[in-house]
């Protein structure tokens, strides 16, 4: 299947010209995976024309139609979940265990959103009032447009599916702009959804580096579904801006742990250490740091050593996850480990010498100041810095005092809820990790640096479309205040209601 996608039919113009390209690779020997066009703005603005024309006929197929085709995708997703995982391992190098996994739950966020759209954008019925008694008010949805997706590549399915799904069954077209690490992936998810589509331009894969991004802001499409640093998404924001173009901004994280005396030690190191390391710790909702009951502090570390111990990281087929993808974080993570020891923290497992391009082994910091870049910054790593606070009142402020405010993992058989309630963050799980990501009901993003808007869930698919109210008179009343013929007494008939009534019509 790893066939280059540089052929001149994929382009819409320019065929006889040489045409600008790049190059995916294996970031695990370095070697090419794939070539790609870069696709300019004038590209760009053509495929979304088309996909502007194909929206008007998407949007007449209806919910039952456009579920039949979303549903149709799913299957075949799975039925090729083999080809579509290797080229996920290929282009990320991460195993092809995690890769399925990946696919697994992107495929259920698909069968949700086919499943719901039609009850969550249903026309809403709302009270008129005591004094528009005689009125309907309702709101009806309606989907945007174009919807333009640009993705990362750290979990390249999952992630851009999980805006892309619920845009389309909303009855948008989608231009899905796809991170240059993982272009292929981005092709795959094309030419898979134009096997079951009824017709083209439905689903659009640009590909090209942050120009191609840059193009669709400007394109015209209607929304802008974001997702990656937060560095990109003030850009993405600031260009969408000069077109009025309306944004979600899913961006980084510095995801906190909070272990509470209470805790399930073995459960909490041991997803814990799973939420920091897997995928080679490139997880916008990977465990970041953790503030651990004093008391339970020691065990907690002696425990994630041990796990430590036992994992490795190599290619895929060997390591229990891959490289980084993206060489220059290297140079991120390998800062964020010295910068730690020098700030006066120290290595419990792993330290500057786990750092070993294209591979990071495990590593574990312990007691690294609050102040440290290492505590601050996404180090996006298998890192993990363990720091001990002597309340929960401190781990939930120590938590709260990030500029990030994306996920958090709170572990207590007791204070879970109370805890959660008090984090200044998008989505807590209690006794777990990452599973907010996979529950396809409930909306997934962040606060502060960590963005804005929401993707998945029925707030997720309503970022797709936009609300229209319709007020309608169902029968004529005598009282008529919005006309020239209006008389003295109507009005004070009004003010004397408002008076009565303190202003509660509704
Ligand atoms: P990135 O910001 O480097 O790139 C993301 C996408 O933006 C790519 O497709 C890139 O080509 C494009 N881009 C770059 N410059 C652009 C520009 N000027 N205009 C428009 N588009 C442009 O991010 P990345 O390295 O691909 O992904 C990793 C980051 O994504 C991490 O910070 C991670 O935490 C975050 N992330 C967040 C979530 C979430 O849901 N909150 C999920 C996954 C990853």
């Amino acid at each position: 299947y790893f066939k280059s996608y540089l052929h001149p039919t994929r382009l819409p113009t320019m065929a006889t010209k040489r045409i600008p390209s790049f190059n995916s690779h294996n970031p695990a020997t370095g070697e090419v995976a794939g070539a790609y066009p870069i696709m300019n703005a004038k590209q760009v603005n053509e495929i979304v024309g088309h996909a502007r024309n194909a929206s008007v006929q998407w949007q007449k197929l209806g919910f039952a139609g456009r579920k039949k085709v979303l549903l149709a995708w799913s299957t075949l997703i799975i039925k090729r979940i083999d080809q579509i995982a290797a080229l996920v391992s290929l282009e990320t190098g991460k195993p092809v265990g995690d890769a399925k996994l990946e696919v697994s739950i992107a495929v259920g966020h698909i069968g949700w959103a086919a499943r719901h759209a039609e009850e969550i954008m249903r026309t809403a019925h709302r009270a008129p009032g005591l004094l528009l008694s005689n009125m309907s008010a309702t709101v009806q949805r309606s989907p945007l447009g174009v919807v333009g997706v640009i993705g990362p590549w750290n979990y390249p399915i999952f992630t851009p599916v999980g805006s892309i799904a619920y845009a389309l069954a909303a009855g948008n077209t989608v231009v899905f702009k796809p991170s240059e690490y993982t272009p292929g992936v981005g092709m795959w998810l094309e030419e898979s959804f134009n096997e079951v589509a009824p017709f083209a331009d439905v689903l659009t894969t640009i590909t090209g580096l942050g120009e191609t991004g840059g193009a669709l802001c400007t394109s015209g499409v209607d929304k802008i579904s974001f997702t990656g640093s937060t560095r990109t998404a003030k850009i993405v924001a600031a260009q969408c801006a000069t077109t009025m173009t309306p944004v979600v901004l899913e961006c980084g994280g510095k995801d906190p742990v909070i272990v509470a005396a209470d805790a399930n030690l073995e459960r909490a190191v041991d997803a814990t250490i799973w939420s920091a390391m897997a995928n080679a710790g490139q997880s916008c909702i990977g465990a970041e740091r953790v503030y651990v009951d004093e008391r339970v502090a020691d065990k907690f570390t002696e425990l994630a050593v041990e796990l430590a111990k036992t994992i490795h990281a190599g290619a895929p087929g060997d390591g229990k996850y891959g490289p980084a993808t993206m060489p220059s974080q290297i140079k991120v993570i390998q800062s964020h480990i010295k910068t730690a020891i020098k700030d006066g923290g120290s290595c419990a497992y792993g330290g500057p010498e786990s750092v070993k391009p294209p591979f990071v082994q495990p590593v574990i910091l312990l007691d690294v100041p609050e102040d440290s870049a290492a505590m601050r910054e996404e180090t996006f790593g298998p890192i993990i810095i363990i720091n001990r606070v002597k309340t929960m009142r401190e781990a939930i402020d120590l938590a709260n005092a990030s500029s990030y405010g994306l996920g958090a993992n709170v572990w207590s058989k007791r204070q879970g809820k109370r805890i959660a309630a008090e984090l200044a963050c998008g989505m807590v799980a209690i006794n777990s990790t990452f599973s907010f990501a996979a529950v396809a009901s409930v909306p997934f993003g962040g606060v502060k640096d960590s963005g804005y808007g929401r993707v998945h869930g029925p707030e997720g698919l309503l970022e797709y479309t936009y609300p229209r109210t319709v007020v309608r008179t169902r029968f004529n009343v005598p009282l008529n205040l919005l006309s020239f013929k209006r008389k003295t007494k109507e009005e004070n008939l009004v003010i004397t209601l408002t008076r009565w009534l303190k202003g509660r019509f509704g």
